[in-house]
This record gives C-alpha cells, structure tokens and sequence, in this order.
C-alpha cells in the first residue's frame, strides 16, 4: 500500500500513510492514510517526502484552500449545509469527480444567525471558499465574505429562481414568496 510514481490510481485508493508522506497535490489524509481525490497518476517525491496525483487530464483545476467554488445547496441540516460543488470559480472546465462540501452555520456569515435556513436553501447556486479538504465529500467550506454566499436562490414554495429585493431578502416574481439568504454581493438575479 505504498503507490509508486507512474501508478494509476482511482478516488479513495490508497498511496500511503502520513508517517511517510505529506499529503500534496489531489491527495487527502483520511485518519493517516493517504488517499487519491481524482483518477490520476502518482508523483512520489522521495526527497521531500511529498506524494502527489497528477489528475487524468492536461490541464486541471485544483481545489484546495482558499479555491473559490460554485456549487448547489443539496441540504440544509441543522448546523451544516450541504453543497454538491460543480466547478471552480472563473474556470469553465468541469471538476473530474463531484466533490460534497458543507459550510457549518458559524462559516455562512460574520455575526449572529439563529438558523442556516436563513443563509441557504436546497436549490441554491452559492459562491464559497474552500477551508479545508478532508475527502471526496468531506470539503468545508465559508461564505463569510460579502462576495461569497447566495448567487441564485431558488424559492421553497415553487422552486423559480428570486429576484433579491434587499441586503439578505430575496422575492419570487411567480409567487410573490419572500425569504432570506446570507447572498453574494455577485447575485445574479
Ligand atoms: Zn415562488
């Protein structure tokens, strides 16, 4: 179970353990094993003691802290939303794999909120920052910043994309629905 440079590899396959190697590049560290986020070919650094994949593509997105991503809320659950992230932001090619992430009800926005169902709701397009990648679908995630959060909110009631209507409310122009969001200052609608 350690992966040698020119080795193909799936999501989840293991390269190594963390007493080894550092986890680089399309790489992850689930509870001290080193595994692959991507279809791709291993990079073993022996010097540095680094072990990285190179995805199955020329030129691919990375995602890794500080990576601006658009994803779709998929769940909203107590103190976490889900997010089902689709690309990275200002880059047109698709992610190799879907990735899950979750923003927890303190990473949605700066200040106080009682309930997440007042930052998202299943349907949304969010903008988030990338905090962390602990697994295929184990990404956390913030929208704290005035830039990142709601981009398109979809209405609980009929599911039509809503018009924003002030700093954290949104209205449905079919249903006449009003709700709130933690939105972008990037909204789209
Ligand atoms: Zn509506």
């Amino acid at each position: 179970m350690r992966a040698k440079s020119g080795d193909f590899v799936l999501p989840g396959d293991i390269l190594g353990v963390s007493e080894e190697f550092i986890p680089a590049d399309w790489t992850y560290d689930d509870d001290g094993k080193i595994k692959s986020l991507v279809v791709g070919v291993v990079s073993r650094d022996d010097n540095h003691k680094k072990i990285s994949v190179i995805p199955k593509t020329s030129s691919p997105a990375i995602l890794k802290n500080g990576t601006n991503v658009v994803g779709q809320i998929m769940e909203v659950r107590g103190q976490r939303a889900l997010v089902k992230i689709d690309s990275i932001k200002d880059n047109k090619r698709a992610l190799l794999v879907s990735f899950v992430g979750g923003i927890h009800v303190s990473q949605a926005k700066k200040g106080y909120l009682s309930r997440l169902t007042e930052a998202f709701r299943i349907g949304d397009i969010i903008e988030a920052e990338v905090t962390k990648v602990l697994g295929l679908d184990n990404i956390d995630l913030k929208t704290s910043k005035k830039e990142l959060g709601v981009i398109k909110a979809m209405c609980t009631r009929c599911r039509h994309f809503m018009k924003q209507t002030g700093k954290s409310e949104v209205v449905c122009s079919n249903c006449d629905n009003r709700e709130k969001r933690k939105l972008s200052t990037n909204y789209q609608v």
